[in-house]
């Protein structure tokens, strides 16, 4: 199933009739296909494509922080600029809010 990130951060997935795509929108839960329109969005359930969405969205994100962990550990301290160059602004950001790295006069560690 294809997956492509628009730049308003909603998702196009593609149906399982090829060329077809759908609008996943995750900040609202929310699919532009018919199963979900008719029948899920009552219930607040989730359609096949949501649930591609947040799989790929949440296996992307572990894989990442787990990176970014196992790398600061290995050459910390380390530059932020040159973190967030390598694993982009928002997981280095999603970790510094979760008081997993620190950020120090533009450097980042790892408390312990
Ligand atoms: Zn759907």
């Amino acid at each position: 199933m294809g997956i492509q990130k628009q730049p308003d951060g909603t998702f196009q997935v593609e149906s399982s009739k090829k060329g077809k795509f759908y609008t996943v929108d995750l900040s609202k839960g929310s699919c532009t296909c018919p199963f979900f329109r008719f029948s899920l969005q009552r219930v607040h359930g989730e359609c096949k494509h949501i649930l591609a969405v947040k799989d790929m969205a949440q296996g992307r994100d572990q894989k990442s922080y787990e990176g970014i962990i196992s790398f600061v550990k290995k050459h910390q301290p380390v530059e932020s600029i040159s973190l967030i160059k390598e694993f982009g602004e928002d997981a280095v950001d999603d970790l510094l809010s979760r008081g997993e790295l620190i950020e120090k006069d533009g450097m980042i560690k790892i408390l312990e």
